[in-house]
C-alpha cells in the first residue's frame, strides 16, 4: 500500500504471460506469509502461507513492489514510440467508426477504441456518465518508507503484515528487493478537505494515533524520516462501463478502498479480459467486444469493491463481542487459506470461454 503495492497471483500470472517475470523478479519481494495480528498484544488472528505455497497453488507468485519499480518494469516492456507522456485528455467525440481525442497540449488523435484508464477522477468516465465526485470513505492513511537496516533489531519476517485494532489498521511489508519497509497506517476521520497525494503528515501525529499499539507497530512508525498523509476515496459501483467505442478500466470504473489490496490487480485483470474480448471479437464490432468485456468484468470488480468497503468495518472493530466473533469466524474459515481465496487468486482473466465464462487455474 502507499508507496508500495501488493500484487496477487490473479494479477501476476497476467504480467508473467506478458513476459515480465524476469523484470518483476529483479525488484519484487515474495512474502513468505500473510500474517494478521491484534493491535495491542500482537496475537495472531490468521496466518497463511504465501511464497512457494501460493505459487504452487495458483501458478504465479505474490509480490510486493515499490510502485516506481513496478512502473519502470511495465514502461520498459513497452516500445517507446507507443507511449506519449504529457498528454492530458480533455475531451473526445465518438463518431461511430472512430473516436476523436483532444488533449490539453493542443494535440489531436483518432482511434478505433478509447479506453479510459485515467484513475479515480476519470475524465472519460465523467464524459460518458456525468460528473460525480468520489466518496470520502472516512479513512485517511499515513504512509512511509523506512530503510530496512534501521529495523534490523525487530527481526521482521518477510511477510504481508496487517495489524487490526479499534478504528485503525496498520500494514507493513518489504519492498525494493528488501531494502525498504513500506508501511500504511489507516485511521478513521470524519471529514477531509485536502486532495493532494503529497501532503506531509507529522510522525508524532501518526505515533499518537497508534498510542497503545504493539511495540513493533510503533517502532516502525517511529523509525521513519517523513510521512505522507492522504484521504481514501472510493466510488459506488457503476451499472455500465462502456458506450459505443469507449470504455473504462481500473479505478476509472471501480475505484475501491485498498482493504483487499486489489485495486491495481483488478485493473490488470480488466486489461487482460479486454484484450481477450477484442482478440476474439476482432475489430469489426468493437461495441460487441466492449459489451462482453463489461459483462465479464463488472460483476467481479463490483464484488471486490464491496468486500473492500466491508473490510473497513471488519478491520476496525473495537475490542468486544463483535471483534471476538470476527476473529473466531476468520479462524474457522481460514479467510486467506488456499481454498478460501481460490475465487480471487485462481481466476485467469485472460482466458475467456466461448460462452463468456472464465477459466480458473
Ligand atoms: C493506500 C493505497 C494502497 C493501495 N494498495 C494496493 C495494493 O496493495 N494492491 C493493489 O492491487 N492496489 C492497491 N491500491 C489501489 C491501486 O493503487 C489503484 O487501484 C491503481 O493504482 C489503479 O490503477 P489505474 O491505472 O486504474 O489508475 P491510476 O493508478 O490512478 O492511474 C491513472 C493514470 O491516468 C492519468 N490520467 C488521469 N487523468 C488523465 C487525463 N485526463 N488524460 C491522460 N491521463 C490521465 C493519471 O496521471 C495516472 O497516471 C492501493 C491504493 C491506495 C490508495
Amino acid at each position: 500500500m502507499g508507496a508500495g503495492v501488493q500484487l496477487s497471483p490473479n494479477g501476476t500470472r497476467i504480467l508473467h504471460r506478458l513476459g515480465l517475470r524476469e523484470a518483476l523478479d529483479r525488484t519484487g519481494v515474495r512474502p513468505a506469509a500473510f500474517h494478521q495480528r491484534r493491535w495491542d498484544d500482537g496475537r495472531t488472528i490468521q496466518r497463511e502461507p504465501l511464497g512457494e505455497t501460493i505459487e504452487a497453488a495458483f501458478g504465479a507468485p505474490y509480490y510486493h513492489f515499490h510502485r516506481a519499480d513496478l512502473l519502470a518494469a511495465l514502461a520498459d516492456a513497452l516500445p517507446a514510440d507507443r507511449v506519449h507522456l504529457g498528454h492530458r485528455l480533455t475531451g473526445f467525440t465518438d463518431r461511430g467508426d472512430r473516436v476523436k481525442l483532444r488533449f490539453a497540449n493542443g494535440a489531436r488523435a483518432e482511434a478505433g477504441l478509447l479506453v479510459g484508464a485515467d484513475g479515480i477522477h476519470s475524465t472519460v468516465r465523467a464524459a460518458l456518465f456525468g460528473l460525480e465526485r468520489p466518496r470520502f470513505t472516512g479513512c485517511v492513511a499515513y504512509r512511509g518508507l523506512v530503510p530496512a537496516e534501521r529495523l534490523g533489531h525487530l527481526g521482521l519476517e518477510i511477510a504481508a503484515n496487517s495489524w487490526l485494532g479499534p478504528g485503525a489498521h496498520f500494514v507493513h511489508y518489504f519492498v525494493a528487493g528488501g531494502r525498504l519497509v513500506n508501511f500504511v497506517a489507516i485511521i478513521e476521520r470524519e471529514s477531509w478537505t485536502r486532495e493532494s497525494w503529497t501532503d506531509r503528515g507529522e510522525v508524532a501525529d501518526a505515533l499518537a494515533a497508534f498510542a497503545g499499539w504493539h511495540p513493533q507497530v510503533r517502532a516502525i512508525i517511529g523509525a521513519v524520516d517523513e510521512t505522507f498523509i492522504w484521504a481514501l476515496f472510493d466510488r459506488l459501483p457503476l451499472e455500465r462501463w462502456s458506450a459505443g467505442r469507449v470504455t473504462l478500466l481500473g479505478d476509472a470504473c471501480h475505484a475501491m478502498l485498498p482493504f483487499m489490496a486489489q485495486g491495481a490487480v483488478q485493473a490488470i485483470e480488466d486489461g487482460a479480459t479486454l484484450a481477450a474480448c477484442l482478440r476474439e471479437g476482432g475489430t469489426d464490432d468493437v461495441a460487441a467486444a466492449l459489451e462482453r468485456y463489461e459483462a465479464l468484468r463488472l460483476p467481479r470488480a463490483t464484488r471486490v469493491q464491496e468486500l473492500s468497503r466491508a473490510n473497513k468495518t471488519r478491520f476496525h472493530l473495537r475490542d468486544g463481542p463483535a471483534q471476538e466473533a470476527r476473529d473466531a469466524e476468520v479462524a474457522r474459515r481460514g479467510e486467506r487459506s488456499i481454498p478460501a481465496i481460490e475465487w480471487l487468486y485462481g481466476h485467469d482473466a485472460g482466458k475467456i470461454g466461448p460462452t463468456g465464462s472464465h477459466a480458473t487455474s
